[in-house]
Order: structure tokens, then sequence, then C-alpha cells
């Protein structure tokens, strides 16, 4: 867990990110990060975790006993064979003695991270107002305007689970998201291949983007016929729509079997022999997930993404919960998606529509700098831990997302009436 600060807030990044140190890899090696931040005055908090016996200590240890002179454990064994009661009652002492000043170390500095945590946790409040407690403000600023709605899905309307296969959104989840779609043009836009997340949401009232924005299905637009990588198609129900998919001729080469090396299977077959690490098809994205590897096989894992990409300079890869993903070099992300919709959805006048963006990621910073640099609407950032965003108020959790989902709708019936 790395907190840190630049000169105007604190920040607490994501428990255990993928950096220089966790990794433990070269700069060259490194996942690229879409958006920057300060990198000064970091400090790095020390996880304890079960049954993993921290290097740090060890060392300690080790110092101690080099420095320390010879004590009854440098006695020979057959003098320990013939140990008195008295020697017995003595050790039991020891162990005891250590072990309740062990409890006492743990418990002080789990105080002092939880004291830290809630501190911190307060300054993100101050800087990213919750969405609940501050919901006037969005509000009122949408008075006579159309809120227009994205959703990420993962960590937004679904909470992080160790299988990516099972992070299925609540019924209560989806209700709220059927009842707000009602009233908001609502569009989610995922990392997940765009079938993937309809087969998790499961609403028709919705639009879609997979793939990081990759891939977009959007009503049909005259206007968009001579665009580039958009083409007609039909939707589940067979309704036609507009398909956009800046990154298709990327395809081939991330998929097709008839290639020598396609970067999906090489993928897979890197990484298969090492415990917990899944490879998941998202379409014009390849997710390698490290979240159930042992921290210390992060490395191999960042080695052996590397080791594929680096044949392929048109990929790049970037890095997101727990999960390092491939993908093509274009200039297109979030937030590019986030403008692609309003327009195609005839949203993009500012004056007349308000767009919300709720998400968690990384890669929703993209949509979130959109919307703050355009000055047009409002990133809502979800997170339970502070850290840097573009975002301009936060929620906690999916369950806060739910919540917040709800009140635009109270809000929207009673603003009508
Ligand atoms: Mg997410």
């Amino acid at each position: 867990m790395d907190l840190k600060s630049n000169h105007t807030a604190l920040v607490l990044a994501d428990p255990a990110p993928l950096n220089k140190s966790t990794l433990r890899v070269s700069s060259g090696l490194l996942p690229y990060s879409g958006a920057t931040f300060s990198q000064n005055l970091f400090l790095t908090v020390p996880t304890m975790k079960a049954g993993i016996l921290d290097i740090r200590t060890s060392n300690c240890l080790d110092s101690m006993e080099s420095s320390s002179p010879p004590d009854k454990k440098s006695r020979d064994f057959n003098n320990d064979l013939e140990s008195t009661d008295t020697d017995v009652a003595y050790r039991a002492w020891l162990v005891v003695d250590f072990l309740c000043l062990s409890d006492f170390i743990f418990d002080t500095i789990r105080g002092v991270i939880n004291l830290l945590l809630r501190t911190l946790s307060f300054a993100l409040q101050l800087k990213y107002p919750s969405a609940l407690a501050s919901f006037d403000l969005i509000t009122n600023p949408a008075k006579g305007k159309r809120i227009a709605l994205f959703l990420d899905y993962d960590g937004t309307l679904s909470p992080i689970v160790d299988n990516p296969d099972c992070a299925f959104m609540s019924n209560d989840m989806r209700a709220a998201v059927k009842n707000v779609a009602e009233f908001f043009p609502t569009a989610i836009i995922s990392g997940r291949s765009r079938d993937k997340v309809y087969e998790f949401v499961g609403l028709t009232e919705l639009n879609y983007a997979g793939s990081h924005g990759m891939d977009i299905m959007g009503p049909v637009r005259q206007s968009f016929d001579d665009h580039s990588n958009c083409i007609r198609s039909t939707d589940n129900q067979g309704k036609e729509v507009n398909l956009f998919q800046p990154a298709s001729e990327f395809l081939p080469m991330i998929y097709e079997n008839s290639r020598p090396s396609q970067v999906f299977n090489s993928l897979a077959n890197n990484t298969k022999d090492i415990r917990g690490a899944k490879v998941e098809n998202n379409k014009f994205c390849v997710s390698v997930h490290y979240r159930n590897v042992d921290e210390k096989d992060w490395t191999v894992v960042a080695q052996r993404v590397h080791d594929v990409i680096r044949n392929y300079p048109r990929l790049r890869l970037t890095h997101g919960r727990k999960v390092l993903e491939v993908r093509p070099v274009i200039n297109w992300d979030k937030g590019k998606a986030v403008t692609f919709l309003l327009e195609s959805l005839e949203l993009s006048n500012c004056e007349d529509v308000l767009p919300i963006y709720v998400g968690d990621d990384q890669t929703d910073e993209d949509a979130f700098k959109v919307l703050r640099e355009g000055n047009c609407g409002y990133g809502i950032l979800v997170s339970s831990l502070p850290k840097e965003s573009n975002a301009f108020f936060s929620l906690k959790d999916p369950q806060e997302v739910m919540e917040f989902l709800k009140s635009l709708v109270v809000w929207k019936k009673t603003s009508t009436l």
C-alpha cells in the first residue's frame, strides 16, 4: 500500500499497486500508465500478510543475532536435555513476553495505520466530496439540462472479486440501473469485451462500450456513415445499430490462429504455469489478471507479459486493479469514448446536457479528465481510499453508487412535479 502526497493533497493509491518496487523490474519493463501524477514524497507503509515472512523482519533478526553475545540459545544440545524446571519456566516466560510484545507492536502498527487511513479518508472527502452528501451541488447545475450518465462496470456496479468471471452485479443494482436509464440516457463503458459486460448487466435499455471504449455500439446516425471504422450492425434484439471499432485492424494480430504467434495464445501459454494467473479475452484488449497470483510471482507475470509484447511495437501495456492489459497503440481511451457517445446520442451540446461519469479505475481518469477540462460535467470516483483523481466527487463503493442512482431517479421525479 503506497501513500503519496503532492503539494495539494495526500494520496493513497490502490493497495499493493503494481509499481517499480513491487515488480522489481527495470523501468523499460514497466506497464504504461495513462494519467500521470506527481511521484514526489512517496511514503511506503508496509503491509503484514499472514504466513509471509517479511524479508526486512528476517534481516532484522539476523542483525540482532549476529550482534548479540552468546546466550542460553548457544548452549550445546546435551546441556539442553538437562534443562531444569527453572529453565522451562524461564523459556515459557520469554515466549509469553515475546508474544505480548508482538501483540503490542502489531496493535500499535495497526492503530497507526487505521488513524492514517481515517485521516486520508477525511482528506479524500475534502478534495472529492461525497456525491451523496453534495447531491445538490450536482443536481443544481443540471436544472433545465439533460443528465447523461456513463458508468464503469467492475468496481463501480459490481464488487471486485477474485475470479473476474464471477463479477456479478446484484439484482438490486440491476434494478437501480434500469430505473435510472428510464430517466437519463445511460451507457456502460468497461474494459471488458462488450459482449461480456452485456452478459453481466443484461439490460437492453443501455448503450454499451467494451474494451475501454474501443468497441462502441450506439444508435444509427447517418452522419457517422462516413466515419472510418464505423459500420452498420444489429444488436441482440435485431435492431440496426452503429458499431464503432477504431482498433479493428488489430484483431488479426491479437487473435488470428493462422498467425504463428498471435498475442492472446502467447500470453496464455507464457503464463499458464504461474499459479493464479488468468488471461482474459476482452476483444480489443487482452487482460492478464494477477489478483490470485502469489505476490512473490508478480515479477514473473510482468516479465512473461513483457516477453510477449516486446515483439509487437503496436501494442502497449497498461494496468488496472491487479490486472495487466495489452491493448493497441491508438489514440483512443474512455474519455474519447464519452465524447463519441455524446455525439452519437446527440447530447454533445453542453448548454443542454450535463454528463456524469462514475468509475473506479485508472482508465476512468481519461473520462474524468475530458469532463473536467471541457468544464461540461462531473466525474465521480468510486474509492474507499484517498487517491489523486480528475474527478470532482467521490463515492465509497458500489453500494453508494446504487444509492446515488436511486437519488437521481427521486430527484428527477420530484423536480418534474
Ligand atoms: Mg472499474
